[in-house]
């Protein structure tokens, strides 16, 4: 076991490497374009099935294993390691003292069932209610009879379609396709070792029923358990049926498409038949149990006890847990069966020279059969019988047609009596995936580890030819290198506390910040010729629909056709990826539990941007999960430094100072100390919240360290608590303010114009500011680092400021921020009035000085004094006064001067060329395969519909 996963290991991570690069790779993708396969090439385009409407799929058709439930998280077993049944002490239990108390005299069974008559009525259960008002009924029964219908010839794990659940009183058929996601519902009662299940050779029906619901059976009567006990001559329900019902079987419907719907009135009969006498017949079967242990107890040395053996090995069966199977390499024992059959019927002995080309092309067929099974979500035996596997390994045909009449002739011979004779030949897969199979047999030296990685890329990479779906994305992620890695750490374990640290800020980033639903809707824009213009929210839809633009035109998801002529078709544009439809996971490694918006462009440049290069995006936003989220994080912080070196244009405003010291510094910069005076803005603000919060129990030393720092900022003056509250909002942009008033249950209407007295307002600030709630500081009041990630505190400053400036530009465009460059800038402060109370003390001109500064260029100006006419751009006349919307905490003035720089430089193409770099980038840090088709680091995206669109500029309020 141990060795096998060892195998399995370093087969994923030989994969994973081989998935980077290699001549097989460029060979096929090449022959695929010159092919220019379209799309939509897949057969399974066309072809919708039931399954893919399951929104919770627990058995995916991955090669990891299944994740059982657990009881005490009441959630998915995440180590697959623990492999006990979550009812394991209850089973056992029942098996020493077997609870079938709903034993009634077979004259009772009669008076009460209506006699042996099946009548025709049974209940259909197919919505969430009725499926609990069966959970209802049963759960006050004693016992009652269950049987299930699988579907498995288009499936690769195989599904339930149906349930029949029979009472004394009535028979249902619950619908598990239609109640796929909600027959967690009937947990409870099959779990419940008070009431008795009963089912005839239970053996596939409890391990389909874990596989497919976690539905875990505690108490079974097992009627084919029951025969072997009582050495019946036989043992099917056929016979039970015949022989205590008078009942015929017929057996030919069990192999039926239990998928379809409606159920034909035969089916139903079938279906019905198969549970409805059960519970009668369990009462014969214990009675006749019970018989033989009265008859044997006359014989004191036979402990031998029926009906506890009966029930032993019926609560055995419980025991079981539902195992995908594991093979070493992917098809093995499919082509170990086909070659020792080959062997056999060829009467030869093993081949001792190594493996044959016969043999090396069964495996690689078989291989491919495999991963083709689980990626279309199909059984191997539709995709490609046995028979055309060993014709295809034998005459190895060249061309389409040859390997087409191979396939049909193999599977000719097949016996007639054979049902899956029935199946089409070749099947639709190998049609669509033809070209597969032609390299597969034809280049029969390279390595397979090569090429699946290649090959998984091109059905479901982007632009890749086959749906994506729950059952088929975590096999292409974990062919993924990164996923590797992932794994790795993860077995390793969190042993350090730092990593522990990172582990739960990581699990808080998730909760605050991942997206709490499907951010894509997926609902399509028409044109009135019929063609898709867009993929976009309901939002959209709804605009044009409340103008009566757009006529809706489908429901599910909905679609709106436009009423007018837009200007132009997104194809005839070169922008096809306006057209696609968006999966809700992340775009780089496809992960679809939590993901949040990541903006490739970050918002301290975008939101410059003149309105029609910024607006309706869509493109530069994208999906990433929390761990790629981090990973293209840091990469644009480290790009954001990079251009603030190349264009000299600092990240962080570099000093502060209260604008009373303001005259002081420009006035006569000699008499400046710059130690004493001036200070970054979010050193300040920082310290001003450490002191508030832990003044009073901070190390001196520290404490003194601090209000240094504060002190700095009112020009080296001795500062008040009020100074302290003052500081604290120093800098941050009027929405940042708001947000920090919202986050103390104040309303900004109150503050700014009732002024209470002092002492209660004060009282109020210092309370707000112990209950918030900020995400953890880079620098924490004593030194230590509490920490535990810096760089989720630094993400979620970034998120933020993305809000804060998403927000700002929306409300106010007409009064753009302008910064001055490399100066002293004086910055309203009328803020104040808002937060507390100095506003009787502090005039509505109340002003802070900016000193915006290059580490490079104003090295010594810095140094020396703050105000130093040699610094580039700064006249050395007084400060000017500014009244800015912009967050002095954050990259915004950065990113403004860098933008308006680009602009008069380069003008908007500068600007294009900007954004090319960022979605560089962002490719380069996170390498996504799952970008939506269309997705273009060069994409232009010129987005007009014409004079309605949502997307004209001037046409404000469309969003
Ligand atoms: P049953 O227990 O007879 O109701 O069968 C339950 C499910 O097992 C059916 O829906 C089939 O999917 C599968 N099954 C049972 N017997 C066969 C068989 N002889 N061949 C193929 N599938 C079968
Ligand atoms: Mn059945
Ligand atoms: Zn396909």
């Amino acid at each position: 076991m141990g060795n096998k996963k060892e195998k399995m290991k370093i087969l994923l991570t030989i994969a994973s490497v081989a998935a980077i690069s290699i001549f097989f790779t460029a060979q096929l993708y090449r022959r695929r374009r010159r092919l220019k396969r379209p799309q939509s090439c897949c057969y399974l385009h066309s072809e919708p099935k039931p399954q893919q409407s399951f929104k919770r799929v627990l058995a995916d058709n991955s090669y990891s294993p299944f994740n059982h439930f657990n009881r005490q998280t009441d959630s998915v077993n995440e180590k697959s390691s623990s492999l006990t049944h979550p009812y394991e002490a209850e089973i056992t239990a029942l098996m020493e003292n077997p609870q079938l108390l709903f034993l009634k005299t077979a004259i009772d069974y009669f008076d009460t069932k209506m006699g042996m008559q099946m009548n025709d009525s049974y209940v259909w259960v197919e919505t969430e209610s009725q499926l609990s008002q069966l959970a209802q009924v049963l759960s006050k029964e004693q016992a009652f009879a269950v049987d299930t219908e699988q579907h498995s010839l288009r499936s690769f794990l195989g599904f339930t379609a149906l349930i029949q659940i029979s009472t004394e009183k009535e028979d249902y058929l619950v619908d598990t396709i239609a109640l796929h996601d909600a027959m967690g519902i009937l947990r409870p009662v099959f779990a419940d070792p008070n009431i008795c299940k009963v089912f005839h050779g239970a053996d596939g029906d409890i391990v389909w029923l874990q596989r497919d619901f976690h539905i875990y059976v505690v108490n079974l009567f097992d009627t084919a358990k029951a025969c072997d006990v009582l050495s019946k001559p036989q043992r099917s329900l056929a016979y039970l049926l015949e022989t205590y019902c008078g009942v015929a079987k017929n057996k030919i419907l069990q192999r039926e498409d239990w998928r379809q719907r409606p159920l034909s009135e035969e089916m139903v009969q079938y279906a019905c038949t198969d549970a409805h006498y059960l519970l009668y017949i369990a009462n014969c079967l214990i009675s006749e149990l019970k018989q033989q242990d009265h008859e044997y107890s006359s014989c004191p040395d036979d402990k031998f006890n029926f009906v506890l053996e009966a029930s032993r090995r019926s609560n055995m069966i419980c025991l079981q847990l539902y195992a995908k199977e594991i093979e070493d390499f992917p098809g093995e024992s499919a082509a170990l069966s086909i070659l020792s059959r080959q062997l056999n019927s060829q009467g030869g002995a093993p081949s001792t020279s190594g493996e044959t080309k016969f043999q090396g092309l069964v495996r690689r067929l078989c291989a491919w059969r495999d991963l083709m099974a689980r990626v279309h979500d199909e059984s191997t035996r539709y995709i490609l019988s046995d028979y055309a596997i060993v014709a295809l390994s034998e005459r190895v045909p060249t061309t389409q047609a040859d390997i087409y009449n191979t396939i049909i002739q193999a599977d000719l011979n097949i016996d007639s009596s054979n049902l899956s004779s029935s199946l089409p030949s070749p099947s639709p897969l190998v049609c669509s995936h033809w070209i597969d199979v032609h390299q597969l047999i034809q280049d029969n030296s390279s390595n397979l580890d090569k090429i699946f990685p290649v090959i998984l890329q091109i059905c479901l990479g982007p632009n890749g030819s086959c749906p994506l779906s729950l059952f088929n994305y975590a096999l292409l992620m974990s062919s993924s290198l990164k996923l590797e890695t992932r794994i790795v750490s993860k077995q390793n374990g969190f042993k350090n506390p730092k990593q522990v640290a990172k582990k739960a800020s990581r699990e808080l980033f998730i909760q605050k910040f991942s997206c709490k639903s499907p951010v894509y809707h997926n609902c399509r824009i028409y044109a009135n010729d019929g063609r898709l213009l867009c993929y976009c929210d309901r939002r959209k839809l709804e605009w044009y629909l409340c103008r009566d633009l757009a006529k809706l035109v489908e429901d599910d998801p909905p679609a709106i056709m436009l009423l007018f002529e837009p200007k132009g078709r997104p194809e005839d544009e070169d922008n096809d990826f306006y057209i696609q439809s968006k999966k809700n996971i992340c775009v780089s490694c496809g992960e679809g539990n939590h993901y949040l918006r990541y903006r490739i462009i970050p918002s301290c440049y975008r939101i410059h941007f003149p309105e029609h290069l910024k607006s309706h995006r869509s493109h530069d936003i994208v999906l990433l999960c929390v761990d790629c989220h981090e990973v293209a994080h840091a990469a644009a912080e480290k790009h954001k430094k990079q251009i603030a070196g190349e264009f000299g244009i600092p990240l962080y405003v570099r000093k502060v100072v209260d604008s009373n010291q303001a005259p002081i510094i420009s006035g006569s910069s000699d008499s400046m100390n710059s130690k004493d005076s001036g200070v970054s803005p979010l050193q300040l603000r920082t310290a001003a919240k450490a002191l508030l919060r832990h003044g009073p129990e901070m190390p001196p030393s520290r404490r003194e360290e601090l209000t240094q720092i504060v002190m700095r900022y009112y020009g080296g003056r001795e500062i008040s608590k009020e100074d302290l509250e003052r500081a604290l909002v120093v800098g941050m942009s009027p929405h940042e303010r708001r947000r920090l008033e919202k986050k103390k249950g104040l309303s900004l209407k109150h503050s700014t114009r009732i002024l209470p007295d002092k002492k209660q307002e004060n009282n109020n600030v210092i309370k707000m500011i112990s209950t918030t709630s900020d995400p953890p500081e880079v620098d924490n009041p004593d030194g230590s680092d509490f920490t535990a990630d810096v760089s989720y505190a630094t993400r979620v400053d970034t998120l933020k400021e993305d809000m804060d400036f998403c927000i700002v530009t929306d409300t106010d465009t007409s009064n753009p921020p302008t910064c001055s460059d490399f100066g002293v800038v004086t910055v309203s402060t009328t803020v104040y009035n808002g937060m507390n109370s100095h506003s009787t003390e502090i005039s509505d001109a109340k002003s802070v000085c900016v000193v915006i500064s290059d580490g490079n260029i104003c090295e010594r100006s810095t140094q020396n004094d703050i105000v130093d006419s040699s610094c580039a751009g700064y006249d050395g006349n007084i400060p000017l006064k500014h009244n800015s919307k912009l967050s002095l905490l954050g990259h915004g003035p950065h990113g403004k001067q860098v933008v308006d720089h680009i602009l008069n430089e380069y003008g908007e193409e500068g600007i294009r060329q900007f954004c090319q770099r960022w979605r560089q980038v962002f490719v380069e840090a996170v390498r996504p395969s799952f970008l939506p088709a269309g997705w273009d680091v060069l994409h232009s995206g010129k987005r007009e519909f014409g004079e309605f669109s949502v997307y004209k500029p001037d046409k404000k309020g469309a969003d």
